[in-house]
This record gives C-alpha cells, sequence and structure tokens, in this order.
C-alpha cells in the first residue's frame, strides 16, 4: 500500500514521450536551411525524450565509468569499464548521425542539420556529447593527413564500434582531444611533452615516439587521440592511435580517472606517455595552428550543446509549472511565476537561434560567410556556455524542492551546466580571440554587422545598439573582453528574433537586453511583455 496517510495530489509525472524536434526554433532552422533533415530530427527528437532513452541516461551516470589499471596478474590493462547504458547512448547517438552526419551524407544544411542532432542529443546527455563532437570536428584534420589512411571514413561512419582492437579491424572509431598539462590548459606553448622521431625521419605522416603526460584526457577508451607536444621546431600536432600497427597496445598509461563534478558517465582521465607512438599530423612547430583548425567546429558543437542543455532544462520547468497547482492555479499562471518563464523562453530562444546561425555557415563557402563565422564561434561559444548555469539554476527553482532531489533530472542539468564554458576555450579566452579577430582581421567585423543589419530599422532600440556595437568594436579600449563579446552576442541574437521570431518574442528581448528595461534575474521583464504569447513560444507543440 502506498501513503496510507494521505493522497497523492499535485505531483507532477516525469516528462517523456515529446518530440523535442517539433520545438519553434528547431522547425524555423530546417525550414530554412535543411529541410530533408526533417525525418532525422523527428526521430532522434521521439528518441531523447522515451523513457528507455531517459533511463539509459540515469543508469549511466548512476554507474560512473570504472578504471582498470592491471589485470589480476599485474600487468597493464589500462582499460575503462563503462555500465552497459553507456554504450547504448553511444550507439543511438553516433547511428542518429550526431557526430558523422555531415561526413556521410554531405548535401546543403548538413552541418545545420547535424547541430540540430546535437541540440537534440544534448537535451539527453551532454557525456555522451565530449565523443560526439570531437568525433565530428575530426574528421576534416584526419582526412589527406599523410599516416592517417582509412581513419577519416571509419570516424564519419554513423555507427559505433566499442571493441577493443585496431582502427583498421573496426567498422567505426571515434576520436578525443588531449592538450591540456599540469601546468594549465589555455597556455598550450606551456606544454611539456615531448615527441622525437621514431626512425630519423621528420615530417607529415612520419612516427614519432611521445614522452610525457597529459591531465585532463577525456574518452580514453578512444581510438585515436589528437595531441600536442614539443619538437624541435616547437608545439606540434601528433596523431596517437590506441592500438600499434602491429595490433599491441600502444602505451598509453591510465594514471586515474577525474572524480568530476558533472558529465561524469564520461570518463576523464590522467595520463603518461611513455615513448608512445604517433604520427606527426601537418608540421612540426604548427601544433596549435592544427589542432585549432577543429576547434571552430568543437566550439560550434558548444555552442548548440549548451542550447540544447537550457532548451532541455526549459521543457522542464513549462512541464512542472503548466501541471503543479499552487494557489489555485498552474504555477506558469501565477502573476510573478510567468515572467519567470517568459524570461527563460527568451533567453533559449535567443541562444537557439544564435547557435544555429552559427551552424549555417559552416555549411557555406563564401568569404563572407567564413569571416562572419570566424567572429561569431567564439562569441556564441562564448554566449551560449556562460548563459547556460544561470539558465538550468532557474529551471531549477522553477521546479522547487522536486528539483533538487536527485532522482530528478535537472540536479544532472545543473552539475553539467558550466562544463561547456571551461573547455574547448574558456570564457576569458574566447573574449581574447575576438579581440585578436578584431586586431588581425578586423573585415569580419563588416560581415556580421552585415548580418545583424539586416533587421536594422524595425525598431529604435535595434538600431541604437547597432550605433554603438560599431562604435565599441572600431573603437579599441572602449570595451574589451567581456563586454565587447557580449554586447556582439546580445546585438546578434535581438537581430536574428526580430527577423525570425514573433514579435511578442523580439519585442520583450529588445527591451529587456538591449535597452536595458530589466534587472539581472530572470523574471524582471518589463511589465508591457506579452508573458503569455512569450511562454506558449516555448511549448513544445504535441
Ligand atoms: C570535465 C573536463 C574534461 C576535459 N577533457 C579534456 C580533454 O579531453 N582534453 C584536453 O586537452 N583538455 C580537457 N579538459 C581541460 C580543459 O580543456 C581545460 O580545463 C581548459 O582548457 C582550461 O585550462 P585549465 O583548466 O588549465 O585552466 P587555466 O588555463 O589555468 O585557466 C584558469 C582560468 O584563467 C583564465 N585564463 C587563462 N589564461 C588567461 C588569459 N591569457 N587571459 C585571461 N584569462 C586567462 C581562464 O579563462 C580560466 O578562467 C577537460 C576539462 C574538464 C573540466
Amino acid at each position: 500500500m502506498i501513503a496510507p496517510t494521505h493522497p497523492i495530489v499535485n505531483q507532477v509525472d516525469d516528462l517523456t514521450g515529446i518530440d523535442a524536434a517539433t520545438d519553434r526554433v528547431v522547425g524555423f532552422a530546417l525550414d530554412r536551411y535543411a529541410p530533408w533533415a526533417a525525418g532525422r530530427a523527428h526521430a532522434l527528437g521521439e528518441l531523447v525524450w522515451s523513457t528507455e532513452a531517459l533511463d539509459a541516461a540515469r543508469l549511466s551516470h548512476r554507474h560512473p565509468p570504472e578504471l582498470r589499471t592491471f589485470d589480476r596478474t599485474g600487468h597493464r590493462l589500462d582499460a575503462v569499464e563503462f555500465h552497459p547504458a553507456y554504450h547504448r547512448l553511444m550507439g543511438w547517438a553516433f547511428s542518429h548521425g550526431v557526430a558523422g552526419l555531415p561526413w556521410a551524407a554531405p548535401q546543403p544544411g548538413t552541418h545545420l542539420a547535424r547541430a540540430v542532432l546535437s541540440y537534440l542529443w544534448n537535451q539527453l546527455d551532454g557525456g555522451t556529447a565530449c565523443p560526439t563532437g570531437m568525433t565530428y570536428a575530426a574528421v576534416p584534420i584526419l582526412r589527406g593527413a599523410p599516416g592517417l589512411d582509412g581513419w577519416a571514413e571509419r570516424a564519419a561512419a554513423l555507427d559505433y564500434d566499442p571493441s577493443p582492437v585496431p582502427a583498421g579491424q573496426k567498422r567505426a572509431v571515434h576520436i578525443a582531444y588531449a592538450m591540456t598539462e599540469k601546468q594549465g590548459g589555455s597556455d598550450l606553448r606551456a606544454n611539456l611533452t615531448t615527441a622525437v622521431p621514431a626512425t630519423g625521419r621528420r615530417g607529415p605522416g612520419e612516427p614519432y615516439l611521445i614522452t610525457g603526460h597529459k591531465w585532463f584526457f577525456s574518452v580514453p577508451m578512444s581510438d585515436g587521440w589528437f595531441t600536442v607536444a614539443h619538437t624541435e621546431a616547437g608545439p606540434s600536432c601528433l596523431f596517437v592511435p590506441r592500438y600499434l600497427p602491429d595490433g599491441d597496445r600502444n602505451a598509453l598509461h591510465l594514471q586515474r580517472l577525474k572524480d568530476k563534478l558533472g558529465n561524469r558517465n564520461n570518463a576523464s582521465s590522467e595520463i603518461e606517455y611513455r615513448d608512445t607512438h604517433a604520427i606527426l599530423v601537418g608540421e612540426e612547430g604548427q601544433g596549435i595552428r592544427s589542432i585549432l583548425s577543429s576547434a571552430d567546429l568543437t566550439r560550434l558543437d558548444f555552442a548548440v550543446g549548451s542550447a540544447g542543455l537550457m532548451r532541455a532544462a526549459l521543457s522542464q520547468a513549462l512541464h512542472h509549472a503548466d501541471t503543479r497547482t499552487a494557489f489555485g492555479a498552474p504555477l506558469s499562471r501565477l502573476p510573478v511565476m510567468s515572467p519567470v518563464l517568459a524570461d527563460l523562453v527568451l533567453e533559449w530562444a535567443g541562444a537557439a537561434h544564435l547557435g544555429f546561425r552559427l551552424a549555417a555557415t559552416a555549411d557555406s563557402d563564401t568569404e563572407d560567410e567564413r569571416l562572419l563565422a570566424r567572429l561569431l564561434t567564439p562569441v556564441a561559444k562564448y554566449w551560449n556556455c556562460k548563459r547556460a548555469p544561470a539558465l538550468v539554476a532557474e529551471a531549477l527553482e522553477c521546479i522547487g524542492g522536486n528539483g533538487y532531489i536527485e532522482e530528478h533530472v535537472l540536479p544532472r542539468y545543473y552539475r553539467e551546466a558550466p562544463l561547456n564554458a571551461i573547455w574547448e576555450g574558456t570564457s576569458n579566452m574566447m573574449a581574447t580571440d575576438v579581440a585578436r579577430v578584431l586586431a588581425r582581421e578586423p573585415k569580419a567585423l563588416e560581415p556580421y554587422l552585415e548580418e545583424a543589419r539586416l533587421a536594422a530599422g524595425t525598431s529604435k532600440r535595434l538600431d541604437d545598439a547597432l550605433t554603438r556595437l560599431e562604435h565599441l568594436a572600431t573603437h579599441p579600449g572602449q570595451a574589451t573582453g567581456r563586454r565587447l563579446i557580449s554586447e556582439l552576442a546580445l546585438t546578434m541574437q535581438a537581430s536574428l528574433l526580430v527577423r525570425h521570431a514573433p514579435t511578442a518574442i523580439a519585442d520583450a528581448f529588445g527591451a529587456s537586453r538591449l535597452d536595458g528595461d530589466w534587472a539581472p534575474t530572470f523574471g524582471t521583464l518589463p511589465t508591457a511583455s506579452d508573458h503569455t504569447a512569450i511562454i506558449e513560444f516555448g511549448r513544445i507543440p504535441q
């Protein structure tokens, strides 16, 4: 018998059974850029909110990976054991194209379509979104790299093959990146790890032996890693396969697994290289440039990933607030709650549009879109990753005490939320990157302003913001660092919403975020805002 002392009323069931691809911003992005991908998006949109997938995500975080350093007899194993639920997640993610779609199905809008898939996947799980994002970004460097034949095709496969055998024997591989060392992750020039030619021959495609360590080494059961080590010519990019050409395991010694705040189903380890076999990628001394050539794609992935996490938290908050009542009405209709929910909708809508606009640049080969991406990448990575923790915390409060309990999914979102701002270039590094672009490639500002100006003349506040931004960006010293990157993000978001979202959304966003008619907490929109229309826009149509 359940609860003999009282009836159970006004509790909210788990949110499940929705199709996350009916999200209105997803619908807009697919219609505009990749209508052919709608079927794929709906298939994944239904999967990520199915009971089966939600259960797999829960189990994989409840039973995090375990390190097996040695076997019973003392021989090194350097293996990580995962709960079967983790492998199910990896299988779903890779087979649905969250990593490989653009490379396996190159057609117009395919990077945007993959960004939508990643946004949907991040609503289910951030841990497995790490290997999907890294593998996605790895394919362009693997392609045509001397000495790495066959790797790009296997990394692009819409498949997951965890078998512990050399890559040549596998249907599919997944790839990770190993840059960070104990003394610092932002400044890769300070790396201490060294690489020397294994055969005396130097140059791209030649074998090297690496000695040193990596302090954060995620997805240690990957098939290969891009890493940075010093050669005679300076920091160089090398590719480390998990297995040697003769089938033996490469010398990659796992020291321990990190006991992390979140992202717990994804193993992150500390490792030692001892004469570890690797292939040089690009020229010696050009390693930072080589490895950063894939950073545009990983940063794009985190921008849409954080938007996906925001979407998931918003969906949970709306579901709860529409179902639970207090003081005689659903929470979502209470006069102090509805502005909070409306504000969360604005934040998510701005993040999703910003992420998808950036994704669309990856599908273009025009010079203007390349330049736009150069500036928009750090802006969207910075802004979306930075706003996610604030939105998730507010969504948690909308759910109240029930959202603070581990059986609810919100604690997992909350622990996940800060991570994307840290890896693949911290917030400060993104702000620094914007300053670098404006100093070295100032013509990137023009397509950025052109894009934002597409909404010029629609409101005085947007015109004022454009004028202000133009002034700040062209007068170094007047606004730098985080101030400038924030203005770049908000003005672009406002422009996108004016053009592509209902008037209620664009007006309230502009009034609060551009005009400053807002206190810096959610729920403080101008009273004239149409909260009902804004919240309706945020609901997932059924
Ligand atoms: C869960 C997790 C998994 C990870 N997995 C991997 C992985 O697989 N591979 C990998 O290579 N790394 C990985 N990392 C490491 C991650 O990339 C680094 O943490 C990140 O690059 C920052 O480096 P750091 O931690 O050494 O911080 P630091 O570089 O020491 O920076 C600390 C702070 O100082 C700021 N700062 C640094 N330099 C400047 C500057 N010039 N101006 C202004 N501010 C500055 C930074 O913005 C940051 O706020 C992982 C990290 C986490 C948390």
